[in-house]
């Protein structure tokens, strides 16, 4: 696969760029401007050697299934790119940022044909286009006839076959122009190839696995079991594994239709799936409110009316012991609530315990909640990994190392 920096003749060449610009947003202030950071070594690439950049990424969602117009409208309003536009002027002051509030047609053409060798066009909400998420054929057509080449910057979105992602490189494949990864791109595909095409020097190697569902889990289970030579279970997913063991789990989350796989998994895994020896409950979920907390072991079983929220000390010090000999780890998941601070403690604690191993095993966080958290609790820079994409990274492991939007450019 070709990467930016090895596209040729480069100046005055028109480039779209599939950025993940999808930053967290409300009334025009952006929160969080680290996806746009880390879109820019490879827009600077481009703009230092004279490109023409074309930036086109997707914000946030956009219901097209609603039939009442005036609620699209005001979902577009939402999601309107044009502040994303403003911070990334603030980020690269000495480079002209345009910014076309149009997905299709004349104005979009036209902002494309004024702009100049070294500039950026940002591009409005991709999704503002009800084609986008199918893929439409004439939608990817005519945004590759926009440009002369297709770079893929945007991991968060790689898993996601659209129009912008998947249509577009291969439309411009078609007709003989060059398609190419994006730095952010590289490393995230060489790392999460690593959690993959795992080597012996890269055992043991253990996977963590926490959050909300089973059931949205459940192919990364069966690949991780045939990689990795350990899985340790937290979150509200732990109760399924729990339940399914014959265990007491009082109101805690289950997937009941998930019982029969969390047998099987437990089966197929002969004792290579770790599950929480104790639990914190409460009685009440909600913040701030009159609750009871406390701990039990999960052989005692959840009494009726608590629920488990996080996991206890024992498993803390059991997990923190079996990470403690890894030479691999890939986490996916918090390990309770850990938005609330009476439940953040088990996911601490591992975050701490896989920070241990920093220098002599590679850490991967697979993006999402438990991104946020290793960042939350500091502990950013101890890990060799943090994905950008939550959903690309497990659906890459899933499926082997292939993405929809990686395997277009090969
Ligand atoms: P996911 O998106 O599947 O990774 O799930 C992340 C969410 O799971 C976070 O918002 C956590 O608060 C939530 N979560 C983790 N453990 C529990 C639990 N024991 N009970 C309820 N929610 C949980």
């Amino acid at each position: 696969m070709l990467v930016v920096n090895e596209l040729k003749d480069v100046k005055g060449l028109k480039v779209y760029v599939r950025v993940d610009f999808n930053v967290p947003q409300k009334d025009g202030v952006i929160r969080d401007n680290n996806r746009i950071k880390a879109a820019l070594p490879t827009i600077e690439e481009l703009t230092k050697k004279g490109a023409k950049v074309i930036l086109m990424s997707h914000l946030g969602k956009i219901k097209w299934k609603e039939p009442d117009m005036a609620k699209i409208e005001a979902m577009k309003k939402a999601n309107d790119m044009a502040p994303v536009a403003k911070a990334l002027q603030e980020l690269l002051p000495d480079t002209p940022v345009h910014f076309v509030n149009a997905t299709r047609g004349e104005e979009l053409r036209k902002a494309v044909d004024s702009l100049k060798d070294g500039e950026i066009l940002l591009c409005q909400n991709t999704r503002y286009e009800k084609g986008e998420e199918k893929n439409d054929p004439a939608l990817a057509k005519e945004w590759a006839d926009l440009a002369d080449a297709f770079v893929m910057d945007a991991f968060g979105s790689a898993h996601r076959a659209h129009a912008s992602t998947v249509g577009v490189p291969t439309f411009m494949k078609e007709e003989g122009k060059p398609v190419a990864l994006g730095y952010l791109m590289v490393n995230e595909v060489k790392n999460l190839t690593r959690c993959v095409e795992v080597k012996d020097e890269d055992r043991p190697y253990i996977a963590i696995l926490g959050g909300f569902k089973v059931s949205d889990k459940i192919k990364v289970i069966d690949t991780l079991l045939s990689k990795c030579d350990k899985i340790l279970i937290g979150g509200a997913m732990a109760y399924t594994f729990a339940k399914a063991q014959g265990q007491k789990i009082g109101s805690s989350p289950c997937e009941d239709d998930q019982l029969d796989y969390a047998r099987k998994c437990l089966e197929d895994a002969k004792g290579r799936i770790l599950l929480p020896v104790d639990s914190v409950i409460t009685d009440n979920f909600e913040e701030g409110s009159q609750r009871h907390i406390k701990t039990v072991d999960t052989v005692s079983g959840i009494p009726d009316g608590y629920e488990g929220m996080d996991i206890g000390p024992k498993t803390q010090a059991l997990y923190a012991s079996e990470i403690a000999k890894a030479k691999m780890v890939f986490w996916n998941g918090p390990m309770g609530v850990f938005e609330q601070k009476e439940f953040q403690e088990g996911t601490k604690a591992v975050c701490a315990a896989a920070a241990k191993l920093k220098g002599k095993a590679f850490t991967v966080i697979g993006g999402g909640d438990s991104a946020s958290a290793v960042k939350q609790f500091g502990y950013r820079d101890a890990f060799s990994h943090v994905s950008t994409g939550g959903g690309a990274s497990l659906e890459m492991i899933e499926n082997d190392g292939h993405l929809p939007g990686v395997d277009i450019l090969k």
